[in-house]
C-alpha cells in the first residue's frame, strides 16, 4: 500500500497551494482530482483572466457564520504574499477596479505558476482519480481510489478536503466534502448559488430581455448591503457586479431595491427643467441612460415624450420613484449552473482557524469554499483559497 504524509483530494486553487506549501515543508503530498485537468474554475474565472486576489482583502469582505474564523489565516498569507509569488515568476498582471488583480493576458498564466511550483515542490497530482472509501484510523486515514478504473489502497496521516464549492457542476464540483464532513459529525450549514444572475419572473422577463446586452450603473441593496456598481440586462434577469454583489445578501422571496443613476435626483430634474424647458424629457434622459433602457421607461412611463416644460412636479417624482425603485420582479437566480460561489459549508466553528484541522476527526482538514466562508466578487475568493491552503499547510 502506497503511503503519503499528507492526501489532498480536489486540484482546485486552494488545493494545489495547499500540496505545494506542504511538499515544500518536506512532506510526501499526494493531490488528486476526479477531473481530467487540475485547476479548471481558475482558467474560467474572471472572464478568462482570473482575478486572483483583491489588494484590499480583509474579514469584512467574507460572510462567515462565525465572523472572526477567516482573520488568521488572512493575516497568515496576504494579498501581497501572493503578489510576490506570482512577481518571481514575471506574471504580467493589471489592477482593474482599484485593488482587483488580473491577469494580463490568460487565467492559464497563473495556472502555469501554480502547476509549475507544485512540480518543484514534488507533490504527486494525480487526474481522473476518484475516492470510494475513506477509513479512518489510529493514525490518519485509509483510502480506496479508483483512477482510470483501476482500484488501489492508499494510506496517509493527513487528509485535507479542497472540494470547493456546488457551482458550475460541469467543471467537476460535487457535494463530495460536505458529505465526509457530514461521516465524521461535522455541522453544515445549508448551501446556495451566490455571486450568480437574477432571474425576472416571466412577464417582466421578455421585457427586460429586450434591454439584454445593455448596462446602466445603479445602486443594489438587501439584506442591509448596498452595492454601487454596473448592472448588466440579460436574456434571463439582471447580471453585472451589482447584481452579482448583492446575491451575497439576497434570497428569492426578500426585498431586493434596485436604483438606476442615484444622481438623477428630483432636484436635478427640476435644474433641468428651468435649464431645458423645451427639451422632452425623453431626450434628456437618453443622454443620461443607455437608450432602450429610455425606450422602455417611455413605454411605461408615456409622458416622456413631453417637453420638460409641461411636466409636473408629481411626473417627475413618479421618474424617481421609477428609476430609485426599478422593477425587475425578481423571481429566483440561474442557481449552480453559472454561480461563481456557494454560500454557507462547513461549519466553521468546528475547524481550527489556525490549523484548519477538523475538531471532530484528528487528521481531517478543510480548506476553501467547501468551508462556510464566502467572499464578495473582486478577487476575495481566490485570495481564501490561497490563504486558507497555505495555513493549512503548515500544519498537515
Ligand atoms: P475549486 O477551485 O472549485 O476546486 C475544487 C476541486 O475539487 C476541483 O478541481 C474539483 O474537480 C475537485 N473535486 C470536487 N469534487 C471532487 C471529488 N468528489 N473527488 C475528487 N475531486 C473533486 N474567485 C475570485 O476570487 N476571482 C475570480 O475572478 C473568480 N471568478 C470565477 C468565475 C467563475 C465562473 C466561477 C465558477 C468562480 C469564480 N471565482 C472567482 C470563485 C473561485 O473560482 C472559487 O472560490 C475557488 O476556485 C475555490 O477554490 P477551491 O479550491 O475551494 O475549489
Amino acid at each position: 500500500m502506497e503511503k503519503f504524509d499528507v492526501v489532498i483530494i480536489g486540484a482546485g486553487a486552494s488545493g494545489l497551494f495547499c500540496a505545494t506549501n506542504a511538499a515544500y515543508r518536506g512532506r510526501k503530498v499526494l493531490i488528486l482530482d476526479h477531473a481530467n485537468k487540475a485547476g479548471k474554475k481558475i482558467l474560467m474565472s474572471g472572464g478568462g483572466r482570473c482575478n486572483f486576489t483583491n489588494m484590499d482583502a480583509s474579514p469584512k469582505h467574507f460572510l462567515c457564520n462565525n465572523p472572526h474564523f477567516c482573520i488568521s489565516a488572512l493575516k497568515r498569507y496576504t494579498p501581497s504574499d501572493f503578489v510576490e509569488l506570482v512577481d518571481r515568476h514575471a506574471l504580467d498582471y493589471v489592477e482593474k477596479t482599484p485593488g482587483q488583480l488580473f491577469c494580463k493576458d490568460s487565467a492559464k498564466d497563473l495556472l502555469s505558476i501554480l502547476l509549475t511550483e507544485l512540480e518543484w515542490s514534488g507533490a504527486d497530482l494525480r487526474l481522473n482519480t476518484s475516492v470510494k472509501s475513506i477509513d479512518w484510523q489510529e493514525q490518519g486515514a485509509k483510502l480506496t481510489i479508483n483512477q482510470n478504473n483501476t482500484q488501489s489502497e492508499i494510506q496517509c496521516e493527513s487528509l485535507v478536503i479542497a472540494t470547493g464549492g456546488l457551482s458550475i457542476p460541469s467543471m467537476g464540483a460535487t457535494g463530495f466534502g460536505y458529505e465526509i464532513a457530514k461521516q465524521v459529525g461535522h455541522s453544515v450549514y445549508p448551501t446556495r448559488a451566490s455571486l450568480v444572475p437574477i432571474t425576472a419572473q416571466p412577464d417582466r422577463k421578455a421585457q427586460l430581455a429586450e434591454l439584454s446586452g445593455v448596462a446602466c450603473d445603479i445602486e443594489a441593496t438587501a439584506g442591509g448591503a448596498v452595492f454601487k456598481e454596473p448592472m448588466l440586462f440579460t436574456h434571463r434577469g439582471v447580471s453585472g457586479p451589482a447584481i452579482l454583489q448583492i446575491t451575497n445578501f439576497w434570497q428569492p422571496g426578500e426585498p431586493l431595491k434596485i436604483h438606476i443613476a442615484p444622481e438623477l435626483t428630483l432636484e436635478s430634474l427640476v435644474k433641468t427643467r428651468e435649464e431645458q424647458p423645451k427639451k422632452t424629457v425623453e431626450n434628456y434622459l437618453a443622454n443620461e441612460l443607455p437608450k432602450r433602457l429610455v425606450e422602455l421607461m417611455g413605454s411605461e412611463l408615456t409622458w416622456l415624450s413631453q417637453k420638460f416644460a409641461q411636466v409636473s412636479n408629481e411626473q417627475l417624482e413618479s421618474l424617481v420613484n421609477y428609476l430609485s425603485n426599478f422593477d425587475v420582479a425578481p423571481n429566483g437566480t440561474e442557481g449552480y449552473r453559472t454561480a461563481e460561489v456557494t454560500l454557507g459549508g462547513v461549519d466553521t466553528n468546528e475547524v481550527s482557524s489556525k490549523t484548519f484541522e477538523s475538531q471532530k476527526q484528528k487528521g481531517l482538514y478543510f480548506i476553501g469554499e467547501v468551508l462556510d466562508v464566502t467572499g464578495w466578487l473582486g478577487g476575495y475568493n481566490f485570495q481564501w483559497a490561497w490563504s486558507s491552503g497555505f495555513a493549512a499547510a503548515q500544519f498537515v
